[in-house]
């Protein structure tokens, strides 16, 4: 960096949207990209609370957070995501888009509802935050974006048809998001977690748990914190010549 984009650098620090940032691994992202110095959007569609303690645990750290309710799944609300963060701290340098849901049922029993909802906030909210903020990142000749994929998306799993499809649709969005932008700056990575102790993976029961636990190489289900880290990394400087990736944090359940 030269000198004059460091002081560039210390008069604006850098601003990240994550969405679905008011627990789980995006509660984790929002902590450490503020621990790194940026400041912080944190999304949310219905956790309101828990979304203004992530702002003040962000504030805490020197920066500045601000909490915005958004369903990303509404192409206008997601549009309205991105353009606060920009009115607020003058650009996005950062997307992470973590919002997601499960709906799991045997695909012979999984109704059209289940399959619809599922893709359109994993799927179709991935893509309404990504042309937002790609459009803004194009503008600012850079930008990195994570979005958070699932080693489901890249192995499959039974139960999981609707997750699985939205999943590697996220993957195919990435790749193909990484060719459209690289020239103007911006890099778009993605991240597939194994499974991860957040309120998503709580409904197992011990059962499916421990027998998971067994499969996972490295004997543990993840934490939000070993996803963040892996985010924290491709949205930062030190992965300037990586993008159009998925970089699987499983403990190497898919090996
Ligand atoms: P989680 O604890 O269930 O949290 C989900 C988050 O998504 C919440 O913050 C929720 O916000 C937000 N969200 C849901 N629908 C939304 C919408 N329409 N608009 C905006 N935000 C929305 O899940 P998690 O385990 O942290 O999962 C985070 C991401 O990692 C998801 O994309 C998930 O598919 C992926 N992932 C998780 C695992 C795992 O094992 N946990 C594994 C692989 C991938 P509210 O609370 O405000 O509703």
């Amino acid at each position: 960096m030269t000198d004059m984009r460091k002081q560039g650098a210390e008069r604006h620090p850098r601003t990240a949207v994550v969405t679905g940032a008011g627990r789980g691994i995006g509660r984790a992202v929002a902590l450490i990209l503020a621990q790194r110095g940026l400041n912080v959007v944190v999304n949310y569609a219905s956790s309101a609370e828990p979304a203004r303690e992530v702002v003040a645990a962000c504030e805490q750290c020197g920066v500045q957070a601000l909490a915005v309710q958004a369903d990303v799944a509404d192409h206008n609300q997601a549009k309205a995501l991105i353009e606060s963060a920009v009115e607020r701290f003058g650009s996005v340098d950062v997307l992470v888009n973590n919002a997601g849901i499960t709906r799991d049922g045997l695909l012979v029993k999984m109704t059209p509802e289940d399959f619809e909802a599922v893709v359109r906030v994993n799927l179709e909210g991935t893509f309404n935050c990504l042309k937002h903020a790609g459009r803004q990142m194009l503008k600012q000749r850079a930008g990195a974006i994570v979005n958070i994929a699932s080693i489901v998306g890249v192995v499959g799993n039974a139960g999981q048809v609707n997750y699985a499809a939205s999943k590697a649709g996220v993957i195919g969005m990435t790749k193909t998001a990484a060719k459209e932008l690289a020239r103007r700056g911006v890099r778009v990575n993605a991240v597939a977690p194994g499974f991860i102790d957040t309120d998503m993976t709580r409904a197992l029961s011990d059962k499916a748990r421990t027998q998971l636990e067994q499969q996972v190489l490295l004997g543990r289900l993840g934490r939000p914190e070993d996803v963040a880290a892996a985010v924290a990394f491709l949205a930062s400087d030190e992965a300037a010549y990586i993008t159009g990736q998925v970089l699987c944090v499983d403990g190497g359940i898919a090996l």
